[in-house]
């Protein structure tokens, strides 16, 4: 069989993610070749230094190829500068609008030999709600007065929990493979607020519930949390939860939680996520601190590889890669300074390459 060539995007942006996208483009480089794929890269760019040398942060060329010429792509991080730039916003924030990636997937795993293992992936709807950014403020009887504007649509709700009733099921194929999980079967979790929220969140939940009764998700336990509950559970038995889906805010907010779960922001991955196309980028932002040291943490940015590879439907690469990072944490010898160990960048790459 000939083998499935994949051209990949590579946008290293600004900081660290000069030196963790090269070390995702090795990754790809040293799949093995029984997998049968092949891979082809384009560089991109786009940041804030992108910004001071051409004066857009998002060069139209950078969106124009990724939508005409790759099947995937990897996101590094963008600084941002700490007072307001005229005419600079952030561009991973303008790609997600331009591409319409209107899911946010972001999987929180520890390794299974933890004292209290967890295993999840929480996916954002990242369209709409509060952050459709329609606020004003007025003069009322007793001062001022500020509103924002909170939208929930059926379409947008439909298909983020089609998303995550998908995701569902490819986690539990990949479990089914040998891969080990603290999980038997897929659950997906609808998270709301509409016990006080009963038009919006109560769209959202109605929606939810309605995509997921689709008999192709018949294998899938489908559940309701509120928010507020949820983070308590979510903090005291983390293990409990497979998938969660929730409208943007509740979203943002789990999944900055979630991630303090397992220690350190270099070690979780998200991927930005559309029709048919994937962005992987590591949930840590250009770590200025740390930069051209060599000792930033590749892991986040291995593990939105092998993310970006699931949304391909390469199943089988993206659980080799999951295996030979964990392999990697398992041992615990070669871990960068964030984890409380001194190997650099490098030496943790190649010794996941090695596990490979
Ligand atoms: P930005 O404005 O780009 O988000 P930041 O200063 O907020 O930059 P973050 O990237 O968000 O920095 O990182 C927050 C902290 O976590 C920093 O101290 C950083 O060094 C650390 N950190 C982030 N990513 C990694 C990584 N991959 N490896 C090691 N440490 C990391
Ligand atoms: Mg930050």
């Amino acid at each position: 069989m000939a083998a499935r060539t994949l051209r990949i995007g590579l946008i290293p942006g600004d900081g660290i993610g000069k030196e963790v996208i090269p070390a995702g483009r090795r990754l790809l480089e040293a799949l093995p070749s029984s997998l049968n794929l092949k891979f082809e890269f384009v560089d991109l760019k786009a940041g804030f230094e992108t910004f001071e040398q051409t004066g857009a942060a998002l060069p139209d060329k950078t969106v124009e190829i990724l939508k005409t010429e790759c099947d995937g792509a990897l996101f590094g991080a963008v600084s941002s500068p700490s007072t307001a730039v005229k005419g600079y916003s952030s561009p991973i924030v303008a790609l997600r609008k331009r591409l319409d990636l209107y899911a946010n997937v972001r999987p929180v795993k520890s390794v299974m030999t933890a004292k209290n293992p967890i295993d999840m992936v929480i996916v954002r709807e990242n369209t709409e709600d509060l952050y459709v950014k329609e606020e004003k403020t007025f003069d009322g009887p007793d001062g001022k007065v500020a509103e924002a504007i909170k939208r929930i649509s059926y379409k947008a709700s439909f298909r983020i929990a089609k998303m995550a009733g998908e995701i569902a099921l490819r986690r539990q194929k990949i479990r089914d493979s040998g891969a080990p999980s603290i999980h038997k079967s897929p659950m997906v979790t609808v998270t709301h607020k509409s016990n006080v929220l009963s038009q919006t969140d109560g769209l959202f939940r109605a929606t939810a519930r309605e995509a997921l009764a689709d008999p192709r998700f018949k294998t899938v336990d489908v559940e309701e949390q509120i928010v507020d509950s949820m983070v308590y559970k979510l903090f005291r038995q983390p293990e409990t939860y497979d998938v969660i889906v929730a409208p943007n805010l509740y979203g943002d907010i789990l999944s900055d939680g979630a991630a303090a779960l397992v220690g350190s922001l270099g070690l979780v991955p998200s991927a930005n996520v559309g029709e048919g196309f994937a962005i992987g980028e590591p949930c840590h932002g250009s770590a200025p601190d740390i930069m051209g040291k060599n000792i930033a943490n590749p892991i986040a940015t291995l593990r939105s590889v092998a993310l970006m590879l699931e949304f391909m439907d390469e199943e089988a690469a993206a659980a080799k890669i999951y295996a030979a990072v964990d392999g990697n944490l398992e041992e615990g010898k070669l871990l960068s300074p964030d984890l409380g160990g001194s190997a650099t960048t490098t030496q943790v790459l190649e010794d996941i390459l090695g596990r490979l």
